[in-house]
């Protein structure tokens, strides 16, 4: 009866939208908290939603009626003029990151590409470059693609946008060794996410704002994914108990409502004067709104805490896992980030597991990657936990059959 609906879909996409995502066949009709409903009504549990923009779970109440709300005052406004929402909000994130100023955008490669300009304004013609570091990801946009730090995004685009280099992650030696006259800049997450869950070092972090105040750089932290509360702290930056100069979000920030921000330090907040830059639907009262309630939400639900204790919860389970499962190479976390590093393709375990009616994501071919909300219950993450167990061990003996069979073979 209904298997049609979600083969329609799926069919019109085939047609009509450009194929630049790897689909996995599943039409989500709804959703609420960590679950998520397909359009036959088959229910799952999400532990990767909306990569990471559902951080506070999906269609979460405070957020949806403060939506709810302002559409029916405000809907836009230019940014020429000014709305309480967008100042507030501002005034929110550097209360609780540092004080400066903010620029809103809609995305992460939005807020990211602010902080890429921002730098040629404090640099000057001389100091333009920006240093990245490998297996970063901070965008798909011409100039954040160059900054990511991964050939295989790049390719097939060139000529890329000059002035990044990219040198390897938590090496404070050869971050030191590559800055030069030219350098203007240093941007890095604080976990690498797209990058397998790498997670920065205290020593790191701390290294890097020396080598910035001793170089007069600025530092720039791309908090896109970690940011509001995922880490186990407000900002992830935050455990190195550091202040960067620029730091970057999204994702989570609008709880499924587009938003960018770039919040910038003073004395360089007001780098970029009138005219110097612009996005059109930066900061909308919907968007202002929708982030101001997760604010909310976070605080209200003490999430940031939960975040670090569920976390702990959890690489707790997945150390247990990695004793059960020869395949499991490494489990590594911080707050409700956090990945299973194996030894074989993770992707067949990902479908494996969508089978099952769990949602999880895998990166660098074999890093299974979860970001749970950070509202998901110590019943839902056991819960997954326990899933995912089973899958493991069932492909275990199924790849265990094959590399037999291919032995054989040769
Ligand atoms: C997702 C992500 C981005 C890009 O955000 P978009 O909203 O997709 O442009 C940039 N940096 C990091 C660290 C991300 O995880």
């Amino acid at each position: 009866m209904t298997r049609s609906r979600s083969t329609n879909t799926i069919g019109l996409y085939d047609r009509y939208v450009m194929p630049t995502y790897t689909k996995t066949p599943l039409v989500i009709e709804r959703a609420r908290g960590s679950t998520v409903w397909d359009a036959e009504g088959v229910r799952y549990l999400d532990m990767f939603p909306g990569w990471g923009v559902s951080g506070v779970g999906h269609c979460p109440p405070r957020v949806a009626q403060a939506v709810a709300r302002q559409v029916k005052r405000l809907m836009h406004v230019s940014n020429n003029y000014f709305h309480a929402a967008q100042a507030l909000l501002a005034q929110r994130l550097s209360e609780r990151a540092f004080d400066g100023k903010v620029f809103f955008s809609n995305s992460g490669a939005e807020a990211n590409e602010a902080a890429i300009k921002l730098t040629r304004k404090f640099g000057g013609p001389d100091r333009y470059e920006i240093l990245t570091t490998e297996n970063s990801f901070h965008g798909r946009t011409l100039a954040t693609v160059t900054a990511t730090g991964q050939p295989k995004y790049q390719a097939g685009f060139d000529p890329l946008v000059p002035g990044f280099r990219s040198v390897p992650f938590n090496d404070l030696e050869a971050m030191r060794r590559a800055v030069t006259h030219q350098t203007g800049a240093i941007l890095v997450e604080p976990v690498q996410g797209e990058g397998g869950i790498q997670i920065a070092a205290v020593e790191y972090l701390r290294g890097l704002r020396q080598l910035c105040d001793a170089r007069d750089l600025l530092l720039i932290v791309d908090e896109v994914q970690t940011g509001l509360g995922r880490t186990g702290r407000w900002f992830a930056y935050q455990h190195a108990g550091i202040v960067p100069d620029v730091m970057t979000l999204a994702k989570t920030l609008g709880g499924g409502i587009p938003i960018g921000a770039t919040v910038v330090a003073r004395p360089n907040a007001d780098l970029m004067g009138p005219g110097t830059h612009a996005s059109t639907f930066g900061g909308s009262p919907v968007a202002c709104a929708a982030a101001l309630a997760v604010i909310e939400t976070i605080e209200r639900g003490r999430l940031v805490e939960r975040a670090a204790r569920l976390g702990r919860y959890a690489v707790d389970r997945l150390q247990a896992l990695q004793r059960r499962h020869r395949i499991i190479r490494a489990v590594r976390g911080l707050g409700l980030m956090l990945a299973v590093e194996l030894s074989v393709d993770g992707r067949p375990i990902v479908e494996a597991c969508r089978k099952e009616g769990l949602l999880i994501n895998c990166t660098q071919e074999r890093v299974l990657r979860l970001l749970p909300a950070l509202t998901v219950t110590q019943a839902e993450l056991a819960r997954a936990l326990k899933m995912l167990d089973e899958v493991l061990a069932s492909r275990a003996g199924r790849s265990g059959l094959r590399r037999r069979a291919e032995r054989a073979v040769r």
